[in-house]
């Protein structure tokens, strides 16, 4: 069976997406585009990119969900304490 993890795209020295197979991880590799040798570093590849790019996407939807959280609570506080004096 084949599935999409059983590929990762790395990038050559000549910025050419090279499908690499999951096997070769960590191999050296020949371009077939440019014949620009390079190490097929799953950890370099568009997928984990991609990763990384989604989870640092979520730190900053939570902190701006926490900053706004902490904005409508400071603001309701604000709000009471002016209700009450
Ligand atoms: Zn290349």
């Amino acid at each position: 069976m084949t599935t999409a993890s059983d590929f990762f795209q790395v990038s050559c020295p000549n910025d050419h997406l090279v499908r690499v197979p999951a096997g070769l991880a960590g191999e050296e590799l020949v371009c077939p585009q440019c014949s620009g040798r390079f190490i097929a570093n799953a950890a370099d590849s568009v997928e984990a990119g991609e990763e990384r790019l989604e989870r640092a996407a979520r730190q900053w939807l939570w902190v701006a969900v926490a900053a706004a959280a902490l904005l409508v609570t400071a603001g309701f506080g604000a709000f009471l304490a002016g209700m009450l004096s």
